[in-house]
């Protein structure tokens, strides 16, 4: 069964790193130098570069890796992605060379318009959702609306809840600083804190969740839930018609939040 493997990049970037025996896949190489020194590390042969959207942090890489090891590049239609060999949207299959698994294709727009995610099976359900959904919160809108990431967000949400979830930053304290303003009696929150900053004092990565653990702590995906809701309309000072409204007030709240 291939093995998952987190290669820090930049400051908090997480690059994926799919292994089955002396093959590898890569999800959003952001810089080639970590990757081509792990490869070369473990003598593997790179097979496949996948991507999640055209941010330089996901695909900076790309052009160096195809350069040293020909590995053909999978990615979003909708984005234009450096070396691109083969463009995917929602529902397309990727049947992974080398590696024995195939990935199928979820369009996930609002962070950016073209954002693609990756669902699998490696030893139980997998995704591979880049800048979409992150432990404990979600990406920023710099190319959608707010009803289209809260669309993305659901089609995530409803995923088998044993999946887990693979983002592409170890952002999740400073998420879960500010989900614990928006519930800040939530018990799941507080374990989820405690659990989280045990894994950092180790210098261990907190990714990756489940959508199980996402869906009971992650305020992104809880515009539904009346203490969401409630701490929302607080916020804005006046109530909320719809849970878009609930989401769009909540992302808005997140991107001036300073935690003290
Ligand atoms: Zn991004
Ligand atoms: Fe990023």
């Amino acid at each position: 069964m291939p093995s998952i493997i987190a290669i820090p990049a930049f400051s908090d970037n997480y690059i994926w790193m799919i292994r089955e025996a002396g093959h590898a896949a890569v999800v959003d190489p952001g810089d080639a130098a970590p990757v081509l020194a792990w490869l070369a590390d473990n003598d593997v042969a790179l097979t496949a570069i996948l991507n999640t959207h055209h941010h330089a942090d996901h695909v900076g890489g790309n052009r160096a890796l195809v350069a040293a090891t020909g590995a053909p590049v999978w990615g979003p239609a909708r984005e234009a992605i450096p070396g691109r060999d083969h463009a995917l949207a929602e529902g397309d299959r990727v049947a992974v060379p080398g590696i024995g698994i195939v990935l199928s294709v979820l369009d996930v727009p609002g962070h950016t318009a073209g954002h693609i995610a990756y669902v699998g099976d490696i030893g139980g359900p997998v995704l591979f959702c880049g800048d979409t959904l992150f432990a404990g919160g979600c990406g920023r809108l710099f190319e959608g609306t707010p009803a289209m990431m809260h669309a993305s967000l659901a089609k995530l949400a409803a995923l088998d809840p044993a999946t887990r979830v693979y983002c592409a930053h170890e952002y999740t304290l400073a998420n879960l600083a500010f989900a614990s303003a928006v519930e800040p009696r939530s018990a799941a929150l507080a374990a989820r804190v405690a659990a989280a900053r045990a894994r950092r004092a180790e210098g261990m990565p907190t990714v990756p969740s489940s959508i199980a653990d996402e869906r009971a702590t992650n305020p992104f995906l809880r515009a539904g839930n009346p203490t969401v809701r409630a701490a929302a309309e607080q916020h804005a000072g006046h109530a909320l018609a719809t849970d878009v409204d609930v989401f769009a007030t909540v992302r808005a709240w997140k991107d001036g939040f300073r935690p003290h």
